[in-house]
């Protein structure tokens, strides 16, 4: 339950630094105080399961710092501990990725500010096939208030899913809120980021292996809808 993992109050809260040590040197802050800019994750990997997403992306955007949310304790640990082992044969590398045990589906806003994230991905969630569990799914019109307010002007929210109905409320709920607008698809084939959603994920590669189909929504984080 919620009472084994703890719940940081607001943003300002999370210790950022212990997840990203090379990204905030002790030399940064003198005592209390703090002039330098404080650096912001600007990626959140939803559901990140064991990480595969975050490694591939750590080196393709090595000065963006992500993080994975993860609610089970045991796979959050994994991902964790994979980390450390990589930066450690790594040296330099892979700074940028960390992982939090938490409930994305009530603590997203203790976690970030106003307009912080520019990509947010919710990669093969679970479907939740039953009518009355709908409102256990993460993409939902409520929860996307929530995804629009942690995500800037500009940024994008990626889902993916193997289960046809599941991609289809994905993509409905986003259609259907007014702060976000479909990518066309040229510009999708331009973002080098699409391909990893199935090749770099533990859940994709599975689903690639036994020849199944995926159903993408991916849109924009926008002002207002014309
Ligand atoms: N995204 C990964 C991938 O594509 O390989 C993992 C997909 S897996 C099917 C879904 C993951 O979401 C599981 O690891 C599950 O524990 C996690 N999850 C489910 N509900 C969650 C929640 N409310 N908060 C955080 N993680 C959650």
């Amino acid at each position: 339950s919620d009472s084994h993992f703890p719940i940081p109050i607001s943003p300002s809260e999370v210790d950022y630094a212990q997840h990203f040590p090379h990204f905030f040197p002790p030399e940064m802050c003198d005592q209390d105080k703090c002039d330098a800019p404080i650096p912001k994750v600007r990626f959140a990997d939803i559901g990140c399961g064991f990480g595969g997403l975050l490694v591939s992306l750590s080196t393709l955007f090595p000065d963006a710092l992500m993080i994975g949310m993860e609610l089970r304790d045991k796979v959050s640990e994994y991902v964790k501990e994979r980390i450390l082992a990589l930066r450690a044969s790594n040296p330099g590398q892979y700074e940028n990725i960390s992982v939090v045990r938490t409930n994305s589906m009530k603590y997203i806003p203790n976690y970030f500010e106003k307009g912080q994230l520019s990509k947010m991905f919710f990669l093969f969630p679970d479907p939740h096939f039953k009518e009355k569990n709908h409102r256990r799914r993460v993409i939902s019109i409520q929860l996307l208030d929530e995804y629009a307010y942690a995500l800037e002007v500009g940024g994008i929210i990626y889902t993916i899913t193997d289960v046809e109905e599941l991609g289809d409320w994905m993509r409905t709920c986003l259609e259907n809120h007014p702060l976000f607008e479909a990518i066309p698809e040229e510009e999708l084939e331009a973002d080098p980021v699409v391909e990893l959603l199935t090749s770099a994920t533990e859940e994709g590669q599975k689903v690639a292996r036994n020849g199944g189909q995926t159903f993408k929504a991916i849109f924009r984080r926008i002002a207002f809808k014309e």
